[in-house]
């Protein structure tokens, strides 16, 4: 089944550890559609200005994302450009955002695109997103969203309503516990999470970069690994890639059962894992199957262990009172 996405389509300056780029195909829509596109078809609602290559506009036709909701706008693309710490790749500052043609975007959706059944709000003006969402022909099966500091900061209103809205809801460690601090004050991610699922999202999922995820669904969590990598190029997209793998899977089996939530997080995390191994889309839009597959199995063995049995206890010390 096919996924509609509306997200930030622009370039992306960014200075990591391993080196830098400037003006490379970014943006949360890009980095969600090229990740979902292994899975299920993606037609994309964003904007672009004249500056915008034929390159890349190659790119997402090569991954038959359907660009037919990519509108071209007299004025700039949209640029974001940032810096992430030489020792810890979690940590990124923001050094400028243009929003160029997306200050004034209008997103009108084509008939097809209304009653796509899949959702997802990529990190945009929230009111675009519930723009987006308004103009769908019913409640899609499945209303996933993401944002970031950037929105919560400006424009927490809006914000509140996707969340009140939305099926699951993508947020990091710092996002989640600002957004729940403008509410009840200070609290740790787990707090932060169940407040969070009680404006309306039945998931809430904690990125944590390269420590992993948590994943709050109704009452149960479930918790991932990050892919342990040798080398992490450039972090930029991770989230949007996760969340293409994610929706990518649920629309392709259209499972969306804890089980199957809970191996989405997975794709999701190999998806995010070969995002951060090259700058832009490089790595993440030259995968094979098989590589996204076998990365998929390692998962498995890495995070496997033998649960105990329901006959089967702990090696308690010889003569230890039983508490
Ligand atoms: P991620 O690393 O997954 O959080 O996503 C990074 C992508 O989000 C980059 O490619 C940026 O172009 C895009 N981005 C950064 N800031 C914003 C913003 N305020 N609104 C929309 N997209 C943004």
């Amino acid at each position: 089944m096919a996924i509609l996405v509306v997200g930030s389509v622009g370039y992306d300056t960014v200075e990591t550890a391993a080196g830098s780029r400037k003006d490379a195909l970014g943006g949360s829509a890009t980095f969600f559609s090229v990740s979902g596109s292994y899975f299920a078809p993606v037609g994309m609602v964003a904007v672009v200005g004249e500056d915008f290559t034929t390159e890349s506009v190659d790119l997402l036709k090569a991954h038959e994302v359907d660009v037919s909701g990519l509108q071209r706008a007299p004025g700039k693309t949209f640029r974001w450009s940032g810096v992430y710490g030489r020792d810890d790749v979690n940590s990124r500052e923001t050094l400028d955002t243009q929003l160029n043609v997306f200050a004034d975007f209008d997103p009108r959706l084509s008939p097809d695109h209304r009653s796509l059944p899949y959702l997802f709000l990529a990190n945009i003006d929230p009111e675009l997103q519930l723009n987006v969402l308004g103009q769908m022909e019913e409640r899609p099966k499945l209303v996933a969203a993401d944002t970031m500091n950037f929105w919560i900061d400006g424009k927490m209103e809006a914000l509140n309503e996707v969340v009140r809205s939305v099926d699951v809801l993508f947020v990091d460690e710092n996002e989640i516990r600002q957004l729940a601090a403008a509410h009840v004050g200070a609290v740790n991610v787990v707090r932060a999470a169940r407040f969070i699922q009680n404006m309306g999202p039945e998931t809430v999922i904690v990125k944590r970069g390269d420590h992993g995820l948590i994943q709050f669904m109704g009452d149960s969590i479930f918790a991932a690994p990050a892919y342990p990598l040798d080398t992490v190029v450039d972090p930029t997209g991770a989230g949007d890639s996760f969340a293409g793998g994610f929706v990518g899977y649920l629309a392709a089996t259209g499972d969306l059962g804890p089980e199957a939530f809970r191996r989405a997080a997975v794709v999701g995390s190999v998806m995010g894992s070969f995002a951060v191994e090259s700058f832009s889309v490089e790595r993440l839009g030259a995968l094979k199957q098989t590589d996204i597959a076998a990365r998929f199995r390692d998962f498995g063995n890495i995070s496997q262990f033998a649960p105990l049995q329901s006959n089967e206890t702990l090696p308690w010390r010889d003569g230890a009172a039983a508490l």
